[in-house]
């Protein structure tokens, strides 16, 4: 079938709409018809330097339309989000942990199946596609089983997209993997879309202090409509002397979602013994260092992906607490025409959003 996609036919150029053939999903494979899409910081990362032609997207959600005669989670009709996907046989997937699949970069980063192929072509040439199970910067996916989640008719698809990786992202590196207890302390680095989940998800935890830190003021203010406590701006003097402050026997959890050396560095060096450094940021630096003194007595650093989640009992969840008003992340969502995909791109590089969504 043909499908309306945005195309990016060489790296860190501007999305080019166009139309391109889909082939029909195999036995365990779900073709979805797009509602609405995400647009995440590492779709803009992988446009620098993903292999062209390629279809990237990857906060998808949408209608089945057709499924293979394998698939028994989902029918013609359903309403689903999309994830990333996994092999389903390696060890970790087999014991609960997806997000570290050994295949993980194999089948969510290759831009082919794992067989080689893909289903994606543009006048004739192969396009790299199935980008973390999906490539949804289109009207039509066709997507592993595995990378799609049934969700209630009744909650709004249309924001539903972006639970599939950022919103999993930080409330997951929260609720999954840190888990404080009530009356905990924890600071976030950066307040984008997936620092505030992170703050939604520790307010939901009953931390007590819940810190912002970013260089963006507006974000600043935003995250504490969603229930930080105190904000640090971190592009003035100091930022680590006003972390120190507010809680000087040094934090028992912080969040990096920013992926710089410096934050990932400052984040480390603000907690207190027994405490824990969530890393759940891609972001321009290669290394992280700090003073080693500051991982003494107890302190761990975990890297996290996905929120180290299982999408289908994970999304459900966040979706439920959204529709009864405690996970309001919709709040953040600006929502464009799927034909403005540029200046929704735009719009998240300048910061002027907190999360871009592409409607068809
Ligand atoms: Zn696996
Ligand atoms: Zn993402």
């Amino acid at each position: 079938m043909r499908a309306t996609a945005a195309l990016l036919e060489q790296p860190g150029q501007p999305f080019v709409l166009t139309e391109v053939d889909l082939e029909d999903p195999r036995p365990d494979e779900v073709l979805v018809r797009v509602a609405a899409v995400g647009v995440c910081g590492t779709d803009l990362e992988f446009a620098g330097f993903f292999p062209t032609p390629a279809l990237l997207g990857h906060e998808g959600a949408g209608i089945v339309e057709k499924v293979g005669a394998q698939v028994t989670s989902v029918r013609p009709g359903d309403h689903v989000a999309m994830s990333f996907t996994s092999c389903g046989t390696c060890a970790l997937c087999l014991t609960g942990s997806p997000a570290y699949c050994r295949s993980f970069d194999a089948v969510n980063f290759s831009g082919r199946r794992p067989d080689g192929s893909t289903a994606v072509t543009h006048g004739g040439l192969e396009v790299n596609a199935h980008f973390l199970g999906q490539s949804s910067f289109a009207s039509h996916v066709v997507a592993p089983e595995r990378a799609v989640v049934w969700i209630d008719p009744s909650w709004d698809l249309l924001r539903a997209g972006p639970f599939g990786c950022g919103f999993q992202t930080g409330a997951g590196g929260v609720l999954n993997v840190l888990r404080p207890r009530p009356g905990s302390s924890i600071a976030v680095f950066g307040v984008g879309a997936v620092g505030v989940a992170a703050v939604i998800a520790a307010s939901l935890s009953g931390c007590e202090v819940i810190v912002a830190v970013d260089v963006n003021t507006a974000k600043l203010g935003a995250a504490r409509g969603f229930g930080a406590t105190h904000c640090v701006d971190s592009s003035a003097e100091g930022a680590a002397g006003q972390l120190a402050d507010l809680v000087p026997e040094g934090f028992d959890f912080v969040i990096d979602t920013t992926g710089r050396e410096d934050v990932l560095r400052t984040a480390v060096e603000a907690l207190g013994p027994l405490g824990h450094a969530g890393v759940i940021g891609v972001g321009p630096s290669e290394t992280m260092s700090f003073d080693w003194r500051s991982i003494l007595n107890g302190r761990t650093v975990t890297g996290i992906v996905a929120g180290s989640s299982l999408p289908r009992l994970f999304l459900p969840q966040l979706l439920e607490l959204n529709a009864g008003g405690r996970f309001p992340v919709e709040k953040m969502i600006t929502y464009f025409p799927f034909e403005q995909i540029n200046e929704a791109v735009a719009a998240v590089r300048s910061g002027s959003v907190g999360k871009a969504v592409l409607t068809f």
